[in-house]
């Protein structure tokens, strides 16, 4: 079986390091493995307007600032397709055929979709198209026959429910739709990367985010200002790592060579740690390290960024030669879906053939 990768962010703002953790850099590494016969990375416009249909131009504007901010990471144009979704008609076409094997209960029943309505405060005036929103990204994983989904955790029951889909629409009109897998980051950390604040998940609808084009001092600035633990409160206190977010974005982020280039006197994050618990160890010196560590890691890409960004023009047209490539293998499924719903009344030659002969009796 033809392995292939999809996966995507919505254009609402810039990504941030919870996007990387979470999916971005396992996007680049897989990538880079060759292992895929295909890859698709889409920007999901549509699906940031169910939410955001009175702010067309935030989305609009976005669109550019996540191609950047995805040439800056590494995803390659010549290795992988970057698409617009709503270039691709055919995705809505599949969600309209789609939803007729859901229902609304089971839709309600989505943890993922009942958080973001609560964060949104929708209470009861959810728009349609964003309470429908897991219908459309099970039409975005199959029209590209995805095996591979490389995701973080909120999105796991988005991939169940396209399973379901998968298995019910195979089972009514016959195997057709590819069952997807899900990935998710392998370090515990990075699965729903938190906030500054150390609440909520991070996410650019919340504005706890560290983006990935921040500049240095920016980045200092969020870092210094980031929750610890509460009770430790003199040096020499005992300290908490749980719900630590300083040193949940170590997990995240360290490389065992940071600890030689800038905290030399630890020879790993479990001896740091343990100092922490023990007490002696203050949040200034590890917020110290967690900026060195950050902005090493986020100083190639706001430079590739910038590189990316000298040419916008050609960001355009990648993007134009993504959807146009997308939009040829998603027609080729939209055709055989509608082959096995017998909704393909011209193709059908048996079709005019029997009914002629009937109406000729
Ligand atoms: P929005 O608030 O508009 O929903 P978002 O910040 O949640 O934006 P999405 O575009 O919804 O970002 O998510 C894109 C991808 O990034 C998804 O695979 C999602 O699982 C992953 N992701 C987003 N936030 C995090 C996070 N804090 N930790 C790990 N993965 C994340
Ligand atoms: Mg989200």
């Amino acid at each position: 079986m033809r392995k292939v990768m999809l996966t995507g962010d919505r254009p609402t703002g810039r990504l941030h390091v919870g996007h990387y953790v979470g999916s971005l850099r396992r996007r680049v590494e897989l990538q880079n493995t060759g292992e895929f016969d295909d890859i698709f990375i889409m920007i999901a416009d549509a699906q940031a307007l169910t939410d955001n249909a009175d702010n067309p131009e935030k989305v609009r504007s976005n669109i550019i600032e996540v191609a950047l901010d995805y040439l800056a990471c590494g995803l390659d144009p010549e290795k992988s397709t970057l698409f617009i979704q709503s270039q691709i008609p055919q995705l809505c076409e599949l969600s309209f055929y789609y939803m007729n094997l859901v229902t609304v209960s089971r839709l309600q029943r989505n943890p993922t979709v009942k958080t973001e309505i609560k964060m949104r405060n929708f209470e009861t005036s959810i728009p349609v198209g964003f309470f429908t929103y897991p219908i459309s990204q099970a039409a975005d994983i199959t029209a590209f026959k995805a095996t591979t989904v490389p995701v973080g955790e909120d999105q796991m029951p988005m991939i169940e429910q396209t399973k379901e889909i998968v298995h019910k629409f195979n089972s009514v009109y016959g195997d057709t739709l590819i069952d997807p897998k899900i990935l998710l980051p392998e370090n515990q950390a990075c699965l729903r990367l938190p906030g500054i604040d150390g609440k909520a998940k991070m996410s650019k609808s919340l504005g706890n985010c560290i983006y990935l084009s921040e500049e240095p001092e920016e980045i200092k600035k969020k870092v210094f200002s980031m929750f610890t633990d509460p009770t430790h409160i003199r040096v020499e206190d005992p300290g908490k790592l749980e719900g630590n977010t300083v040193f949940t974005y170590l997990d995240a982020f360290c490389r065992p060579e940071y600890f030689a280039e800038f905290l030399p006197e630890y020879s790993d994050l479990d001896e740091l740690k343990a100092h922490y618990q023990r007490g002696g160890l203050g949040d200034m010196k590890v917020k110290r390290f967690l900026n060195n560590v950050l902005q090493a890691e986020l100083e190639p890409i706001r430079n590739r960024r910038k590189e990316f960004s000298k040419d916008i023009p050609a960001v355009y047209e990648m993007l134009k030669k993504g959807s146009e490539k997308a939009e040829a293998v998603a027609a080729q499924t939209l055709a055989e879906v509608k082959a096995a719903m017998k909704i393909n009344y011209f193709d059908d030659t048996e079709l005019i053939k029997a009914q002629s002969e009937q109406f000729a009796e």
